[in-house]
């Protein structure tokens, strides 16, 4: 991780993250509190395990908040506070079963990336943060709409970020290059295959049933991880 400029003015100076290093370390948050938990890391993860994941490491989490004043499909909000854990409001919409449980995954785990990943910007005991800032962040909110909390645009790093670790703690590396390279090796197969593909439909069906995610975040990481292409790569393609 390197401080660079941020060119969204939250801050001064912004926290960035290779994609390798946030793969890592979610691997590693997840596989250390599930053997705590369970002795061993269970798939699919277990939505109450990721609740019990923020409520480790935020001041609170409240599962069924009123988030219509916050904005146009807002379903989830960090609250960072300064020299405080920050804590984490997810709409109701998404908890009271009127949803698919798996967009409340999904947002658990994005603000679990806020959480963990940019709330100790706002604590003054890091040395860091305070010779970066020179003076305490104030309290500011985060709010994370429908549309961006799988996968933001870059130019938005904090959401973007949310939304990479949201993928890496629902779908681990090590354990989506595993089940990609074995159905690789089956059907002789090399990456990436481009996403319209009956094999790569084939194959984002399988890793959203292994991690229950949904079809579009099981798409998401396997571009991210260069399994899959969206990018056409010539008019032979297809025939
Ligand atoms: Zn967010």
């Amino acid at each position: 991780m390197k401080y660079v400029r941020d060119s969204t003015h939250r801050l001064r100076l912004r926290p960035h993250f290779e994609p390798k290093e946030l793969d890592d370390e979610c691997e590693q948050i997840i596989t250390t509190f599930m053997q705590d938990l369970h002795g061993r890391l269970i798939f699919p993860l277990h939505t109450d395990d990721l609740t019990k994941l923020i409520e480790r490491d935020a001041a609170k989490l409240d599962l069924y908040a009123d988030l219509t004043h916050e904005g146009v499909d807002v379903e989830g909000v960090t609250y960072f506070q300064p020299n405080q854990k920050p804590i984490v409001r997810i709409s109701n919409h998404l908890s009271d079963g009127e949803h698919s449980e798996n967009r409340l995954r999904t947002t658990l785990t994005h603000e679990y990336g806020h959480v963990k990943f940019h709330a100790p910007l706002w604590q003054v005991e890091d040395t860091s943060s305070l010779a970066l800032f020179s003076d305490v962040l104030p309290a500011t909110i985060q709010k994370c709409q429908r549309t961006t909390i799988a996968h933001a645009s870059a130019t938005d790093w904090m959401e973007w970020q949310a939304g990479y670790v949201c993928g890496a703690l629902l779908m681990p590396v090590s354990s989506m290059r595993k089940l990609v390279q074995s159905y690789f090796e089956r059907y002789s197969l090399y990456a990436p295959l481009h996403q319209a593909t009956p094999a790569a439909r084939d194959l984002i069906n399988q890793i959203a049933v292994h991690f229950a995610v949904s079809q579009d975040a099981a798409r998401v990481r396997l571009i991210k991880l260069g399994s899959l292409t969206d990018q056409d790569v010539g008019p032979t393609l297809f025939q």
